[in-house]
């Protein structure tokens, strides 16, 4: 129950339950772990609104009940969603261990939205986890989602983070806290693989149709689960480009990790580039480098590799003919990737035209950027602004030579080159050494003044005031390369 007078109706939610008339091997139904003394953390007004809620007479405490799953919007009928994934390449049946969809929300504008709590206790897949999460993980996701998103990067969303009170065991006691996220879908690459590998055709058929209704409903191929893994190529083709355009290290891209809709989703072990190495690796389990920078596009490509296997049913009825179909989509994914990357670089460089030799002033710039391990997003924010001396440093004469003969092959002027540079190219990041400190603030010492204080700044990444390029610097002090963990 409410501890005071709040009216659910006026909220607005639109509660509509579409995924539990799929087979009922894709999910279960379940009620979130009741706590008895949740309290709000932080709370997202502004996506609140845009999805058309309005909490503006909604008291703290009710918020709380609500995003910890202690009272049940009315209508709803959580469940907890199967998949399997490719975990560093093995695979493993998984599913919602520690997350429950809470309801289907319906926006002013008739998008379709996933409210899902995320450390919401054990559930059917948790095998043998406790189904929780602690504070600081769950902050961390919200404020680098919440950045991802200010970057135009299509990602999940945070609406809320509630502590539980309850303690969770890790290597030592942490505080409890439950996440709402907002999502697209929470589709992923292996609730397919769990699909055709425990219900069969008939269920992967009924999930394949269920997806393209919801996720891609243009599709108007003959072909329509193919027209389905062409889009998710492309969605993945510009999300990834994305990803390496801001030296967004995702961490954990097992295929359980990798939404249909295209979003990034599950923020583990993520980091953001300081130097530019492209090798770089943040996770803390990640021995061999398989998810390091430089190999995510590939790791997609084998991600979707996967996709297109458990379609392979529903594409044709030979076989044959139905690997043929796969493989010639998939391949297009690394040409596609490259397209999206090359035209995002050249916007980060001022650049307006094409021109043939674009690909090799790009590869020499960052190959001068590994060796002088300059910082990635700096340096791009340096040659747009001419800070720090950008154009006297000799390790960039050369290169600024050419670089000055090919912008001035195309009809804009200086002025227009700098604006396109500033509207890409982040005045400040998530710097890893700031969030953990904004963390440690939130979640050892319960004051989130600098969490705020930094969130409000990350939001507006392409401001270019003189406070975000100040603070916007890797941490100079620290010579250990920074380590993330994932599922804490
Ligand atoms: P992740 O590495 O966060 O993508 O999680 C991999 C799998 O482990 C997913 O099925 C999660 O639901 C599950 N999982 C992670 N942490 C826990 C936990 N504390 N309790 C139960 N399941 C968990
Ligand atoms: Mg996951």
């Amino acid at each position: 129950m409410f501890k005071s007078k709040t009216n659910i109706e006026s909220i607005g939610f639109q509660v509509e339950s579409s995924y539990s008339s799929l087979p009922q091997k894709l999910f279960t139904l379940l009620q979130p772990r009741k706590g008895s003394q949740p309290s709000l953390v932080v709370f997202n007004d502004a996506l609140a609104k845009q999805l058309g809620l309005d909490f503006s007479k909604v008291s703290d405490p009710d918020k709380a009940s609500i995003f910890s799953g202690m009272y049940q919007i009315p209508g709803s009928s959580p469940l907890a969603q199967a998949y399997a994934g490719h975990q560093f390449g093995r695979f493993t049946y998984l599913g919602d261990g520690r997350a429950l969809l809470l309801a289907e929300h319906i926006t002013p504008d008739r998008k379709r939205i996933d409210i899902q709590l995320k450390g919401s206790g054990p559930t059917p897949y948790s095998r043998g986890g406790d189904g929780q999460a602690a504070l600081g993980p769950m902050l961390r996701e919200y404020f680098i989602s919440e950045a991802m998103a200010a970057l135009n990067i299509p990602t999940t969303r945070s609406l809320a983070v509630v502590r539980t009170h309850q303690k969770v065991k890790r290597q030592v006691d942490l505080d409890g806290a439950v996440l709402t996220r907002i999502a697209q879908s929470h589709i992923r690459v292996g609730t397919f693989q769990y699909a055709i590998a425990e219900g069969g055709v008939e269920t992967l058929k009924a999930l394949a149709d269920y997806t393209i209704q919801r996720h891609y409903p243009h599709i108007m191929d003959e072909n329509r689960y193919l027209g389905l893994l062409n889009e998710v190529i492309k969605a993945q083709a510009k999300l990834i480009a994305q990803w390496q355009l801001v030296g967004f290290v995702h961490g954990v891209m097992n295929t359980d990790n990798m939404a249909i809709s295209g979003e990034t989703i599950d923020y583990g072990p993520c980091a953001f580039l300081d130097a530019y190495e492209p090798k770089t690796v943040f996770s803390s389990i990640d021995y061999s480098g398989r998810y390091a920078y430089i190999n995510q596009p590939a790791i997609a490509a084998w991600n979707l590799v996967r996709f297109a296997e458990t379609l392979l049913p529903l594409l044709n009825k030979d076989q044959f003919l139905a690997q043929s179909l796969a493989q010639n989509s998939v391949e297009t994914f690394l040409p596609q990737y490259k397209v999206e990357f090359l035209k995002g670089m050249r916007m980060k460089l001022g650049l307006f035209n094409i021109e043939r030799d674009d690909e090799t002033l790009i590869e020499e710039l960052l190959s001068i950027m590994q060796k002088e391990k300059a910082d990635y997003n700096k340096t791009f924010v340096n040659l747009a602004l001419d800070l720090d001396g950008f154009r006297k440093n000799p390790i960039y004469t050369v290169w600024l030579e050419k670089y000055e003969l090919r912008r001035i092959k195309q009809k804009e002027t200086l002025i227009e080159s700098v604006e396109l540079m500033k509207s890409v190219n982040p005045a400040i990041i998530p710097r890893n050494h700031l969030v953990e400190q904004a963390l440690l603030q939130a979640s050892d010492h319960q004051d989130l003044s600098l969490f705020e204080y930094y969130l409000d700044l990350i939001r507006q990444p392409f401001a270019y005031s003189v406070e975000q390029i100040q603070i916007d610097q890797p941490d100079i002090q620290s010579n250990k390369p920074f380590r993330t963990y994932c599922g804490t």
